[in-house]
């Protein structure tokens, strides 16, 4: 039975009205990216950073995983053999649709980390204003559980290894701008794997893939995930 390792970035959930990262005018909600996903940016501006994140984790209260996340969750519960899903985003989709064999590379907004003792805690509520870690009691540590540019994304050793005896690659909705996520195809390849892109736009890095298919994730994901259990 088939490996399968699968990649996701924002344009998996751009149909659920969740705004992708770089638009067409290379902001991400208004905002310049060093200016709000960096270690720099947070030491420069708590304020502005927590907001931030702050309305992006309301705004999940507001969107529903879309026909591409349910697909992948029917395909998490039927397939048979190994399955993991590897998703950039730090939205709520993947799982509210249903997928259980899945990581988070780039942290999760309904989570807080303490830099004071390493905690990590769900957490749905605002992170500025006056909070106290859970664990250690420390005061105004809490900051959003995401991986800034420049630090390192969580679970790479269990991804490396997955996708080191991957048959099966597969990469969608992502603009192959993000490293080390860029390179996946890559390893994949290398290691034997068929590697398959489907995404709106060609991707930096679509010359790499076996076979890319443009459109929409709502229309190729479900499309994908049926001939795939058809066996
Ligand atoms: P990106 O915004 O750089 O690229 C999105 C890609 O999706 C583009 O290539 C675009 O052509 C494609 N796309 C847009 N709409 C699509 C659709 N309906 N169907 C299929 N493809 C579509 O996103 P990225 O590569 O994931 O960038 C990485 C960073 O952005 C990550 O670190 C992630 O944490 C962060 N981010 C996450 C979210 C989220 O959690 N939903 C949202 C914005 C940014
Ligand atoms: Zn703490």
């Amino acid at each position: 039975m088939q490996r399968i390792v699968i990649l996701t970035g924002a344009g998996i959930s751009a149909e659920s009205g969740v705004p992708t990262f770089r638009g067409p005018d290379g902001l991400w909600e208004g905002h310049r990216v060093e200016d709000v996903a960096t270690p720099e940016a947070f030491r420069r501006d708590p304020v502005l950073v927590q907001r931030f994140y702050d309305l992006r984790r309301e705004a999940l209260g507001r969107v529903k995983p879309n026909a591409a996340h349910k697909a992948l969750a029917r395909l998490d519960a039927e397939w048979p053999g190994e399955l993991l899903l590897v998703t950039q985003n730090v939205d709520d989709l993947h799982e509210r649709a249903g997928s259980t064999r899945m990581l988070h590379m780039h942290g999760q907004l309904k989570s807080a980390l303490c830099p004071a003792c390493d905690g990590r805690f769900r957490w749905e509520a605002p992170l500025s204003g006056e909070t106290r870690c859970p664990a250690c009691s420390a005061p105004d540590t809490l900051r959003p559980d995401i991986v800034w540019f420049g630090e390192m994304p969580y679970h790479m050793d269990e991804i490396d290894r997955a996708l080191l005896c991957a048959d099966l690659f597969i990469s969608i909705g992502t603009s192959g701008n993000v490293y080390p996520a860029a390179g996946f195809v890559d390893l994949a390849r290398h290691a034997g794997a068929r590697c398959l892109e489907l995404n709106l736009d060609p991707s930096m890095t679509s010359g790499r893939f076996h076979e890319s298919r443009l459109g929409k994730a709502g229309d190729l994901v479900p499309e994908l995930v049926e001939t795939l259990l058809a066996g």
